[in-house]
């Protein structure tokens, strides 16, 4: 079963959702965002079920 999580993206600060998969402990990876269609690196972690971490970045690291 998947998670809805809803976050701001980094480019166009739009109120956007990812679907997580709550099984994984820890991963990362990169997504387009819906809106704007630039690439975020999500970096996501879950412990027994609970989202304990969420990143949303710009690929390029360059805040
Ligand atoms: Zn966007």
């Amino acid at each position: 079963m998947m998670i809805e999580h809803f976050f701001q993206c980094p480019y166009c600060w739009e109120e956007i959702s990812m679907l997580l998969d709550p099984s994984l402990e820890k991963t990362a990876y990169v997504e387009d965002c819906e809106i704007c269609c630039n690439p975020i690196h999500l970096v996501y972690g879950f412990e027994d079920q609970n989202l304990t971490h969420f990143e949303a970045l710009d690929p390029e690291g360059d805040f």
